[in-house]
């Protein structure tokens, strides 16, 4: 657990994230390049529920992020209400190369009532085997009132900002 203790006189936040989206499209690695800065192509299915927390500061306040990850419940309507309950932000993830994982945001969608929602685009490394464009990611954000960006948890390409601007949003609208 990364969460400090809270200094003398300081107030202490701590905001509930949640990732979901399909199975495979690279939520354990995100929170892993996140959390840890590791990646592992070789990632287990997660068992049990599992969750790291990060501190992150903002306009000198520290906040804990506690972000849940699936627990291998990714198959819709699996993912209990425990998973989302207290959760003020969320990161759903598809991956770019797999349409189906694309198709299936809406249905997470009607589940979440969170503070803060991203729509994220992960395996941008994977360019020549695109299957859903940007502009595609963009719209469907649009549609949504949704922030969006692709990421890649193998490069390193705009995870830490894309939980940052997560977290951000939070604070803005709660503190
Ligand atoms: P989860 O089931 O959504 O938690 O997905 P995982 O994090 O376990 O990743 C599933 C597979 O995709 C693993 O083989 C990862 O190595 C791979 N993967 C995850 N993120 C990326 C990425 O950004 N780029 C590429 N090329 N592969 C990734
Ligand atoms: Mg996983």
């Amino acid at each position: 657990m990364g969460g400090r203790e809270e200094e003398e006189g300081g107030e202490e936040y701590l905001f509930k994230i949640v990732l979901i989206g399909e199975s495979a499209v690279g939520k354990s690695n995100l929170l892993s390049r996140f959390a840890r800065n590791e990646f592992d192509n070789n990632s287990k299915a997660t068992i049990g529920v599992e969750f790291q927390t990060q501190v992150v500061e903002i306009d000198g306040k520290e906040i804990k992020a506690q972000i849940w990850d699936t627990a291998g419940q990714e198959r819709f309507r699996a993912v209990t209400s425990a998973y989302y309950r207290g959760a003020v932000g969320a990161l759903i993830v598809y991956d770019i190369t797999r349409r189906s994982s694309f198709d299936s945001i809406k249905r997470w969608l009607d589940e979440l009532s969170t503070v803060a929602r991203m729509v994220v685009g992960n395996k941008c490394d994977l360019e020549n085997i695109r299957d859903v464009s940007v502009e595609e990611g963009k719209s469907l954000a649009e549609e949504e009132d949704l922030f969006f960006m692709e990421t890649s948890a193998l490069e390193s390409t705009n995870v830490q900002t894309a939980f940052e601007v997560v977290i951000r949003e939070i604070y803005n609208n709660v503190c």
